[in-house]
């Protein structure tokens, strides 16, 4: 009985390679979101499972079937893993009072957990980029989140990803049609399947979402919420598609979008690539007027939507718009006990300067260690034997330049200097100078 013990179904590690993807991707996110005035908020990724049950619904998949729940051996708290970011995200607005003085726009990056089947694209353990505004009331937020949404596609290289709006009214609206739906479904009962028949009393809008084939014909004639709006509920609708309509930004209404979550009304949209597979959806939401009142706040308009960051990244790494890997600028070699001394030192004082530098450890000989610098990818080995630390000197070799440049005896304190002169031809160079 030696088995290792492996990480849990459908919750990945992401290696280097992957992970500096993800950090090079974070960066962009970040100075996107600054560029429309969204600013960070970090929450708990666990909550009381009391907050989901009551902003996602108890009648939906998310609550039904997916959130890891349990309770707290050490005092009795029923607690949830976040499968989502907007209620916790409204949960903290309301108890700092954070929209009491003005609107808030507000961002977050980090992982959700959701007991699914894990498939490509699909995790039990997942990132999302959630986007959320408070305190506005206006189509013109709704549209500027789309626009957002659309500019990151652009940021990353992406085409081909298709823009679906549609407008879910308000819950009155909604409980007029959803009579006139069920009413609809029960002349097609025999068309429904098994979890449409479970849905039927309990959440039949959801039964639009279905993605079972057999089931498209019979949907695809069901009535349209959209016939069920009011004035108020259709000028909303409008002004978002005339700010997209004017921008330049393509979409189509589909007027059987509805999403997963309760707590949706007005606007909802969402973003699908046919490169994913079954996983179609980057990108999805709309507005939640309802959902700090539904929290036992002050009823608040409130608009947001979140990406799949797996998803989101698969697509860049598909359509080859992965950036290089972030490499080391210098591989210290040193070897002797005057090098051993100063070598330490040499390497903090090149970092002091913006160059980055892989130190080596565990010693060896000036053989084994230019070896190691020439497979670490580093452009230069700076090389330091007893000969140079007795001058104050090293020797700087470049490790892949063709010889076009040889390998040279600087002073100490020169080295940074050399180096930033040769990475200013280079345009390589990603120091901080
Ligand atoms: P789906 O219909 O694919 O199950 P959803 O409606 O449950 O999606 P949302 O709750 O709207 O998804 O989450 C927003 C985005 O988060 C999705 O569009 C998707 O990109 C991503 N996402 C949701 N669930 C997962 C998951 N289990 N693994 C990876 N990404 C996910
Ligand atoms: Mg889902």
């Amino acid at each position: 009985m030696n088995q290792t013990v492996q990480s849990v179904r459908g919750m990945n590690d992401v290696l280097p390679a992957e992970a500096e993807f993800w950090e090079f991707f974070e960066e962009r996110v970040r100075l996107w979101a600054k560029a429309y005035g969204y600013r960070p908020i970090r929450l708990p990724i666990v909550e009381p499972t009391s907050l989901f049950k009551r902003a996602i619904g108890e009648v939906t998949d998310i609550v039904e079937k997916e959130m890891y729940s349990f309770e707290d051996s050490l005092n009795g708290e029923k607690l949830s893993l976040r499968p989502e970011g907007t209620a916790g995200c409204a949960r903290a607005v309301l108890q700092h009072h954070l929209a009491a003085q003005r609107p808030q726009r507000l961002y977050y990056l980090g992982p959700m957990f959701r007991h699914e089947r894990p498939q490509k694209g699909r995790y039990r353990q997942f990132n999302q980029i959630g986007v959320e505004s408070f305190g506005f009331a206006g189509p013109d937020i709704d549209a500027e989140q789309i626009l957002m949404s659309a500019r990151l596609w652009d940021d990353l290289g992406l085409d081909g990803i298709e823009l679906q709006i549609n407008s879910l009214g308000q819950p009155e609206e909604r409980a007029r049609y959803r009579a006139e739906l069920v009413d609809y479904f029960e002349k097609h009962a025999d068309s429904l399947d098994e979890e449409a028949k479970r849905r039927l009393h309990t959440n039949p809008l959801r039964i639009l979402d279905s993605k079972n084939p057999a089931m498209r014909e019979m949907l695809s004639e069901s009535p349209r919420l959209l016939d069920h709006l009011g004035a108020e509920s259709v000028a909303h609708f409008e002004g978002v598609q005339q700010v997209l309509s004017d921008v330049g930004v393509a979409y189509t209404i589909n007027p059987r979008l509805v999403r997963g979550l309760d707590y949706y009304n007005l606007t909802v949209f969402e973003w699908l690539t046919d490169r994913l597979g079954a996983q179609a959806t980057v990108c999805a939401g709309g507005r939640y007027d309802g959902l700090v009142g539904q929290l036992g706040g002050k009823p608040m308009p409130a608009c947001g939507f979140a990406i799949g960051v797996e998803r989101l990244t698969a697509l860049v790494q598909e359509s080859d718009g992965v950036p290089t890997a972030p490499q080391t600028d210098v591989y210290l070699v040193y070897q002797g006990d005057a090098a051993n001394a100063i070598a330490p030192r040499v390497a903090e004082s090149l970092r002091d300067q913006g160059i980055s530098v892989l130190f080596n450890c565990g010693g060896g000989s000036f053989k084994s260690q230019m070896k190691k610098a020439d497979a670490s990818g580093a452009l230069y080995a700076v090389i330091i034997g007893d000969d140079e630390a007795r001058d104050d000197e090293v020797t700087l070799k470049p490790l892949r330049d063709d010889g076009r440049e040889p390998q040279k005896r600087v002073s100490i304190d020169g080295v940074a200097d050399e180096i930033v002169k040769y990475f200013l031809d280079e345009d390589d160079f990603d120091g901080c100078l």
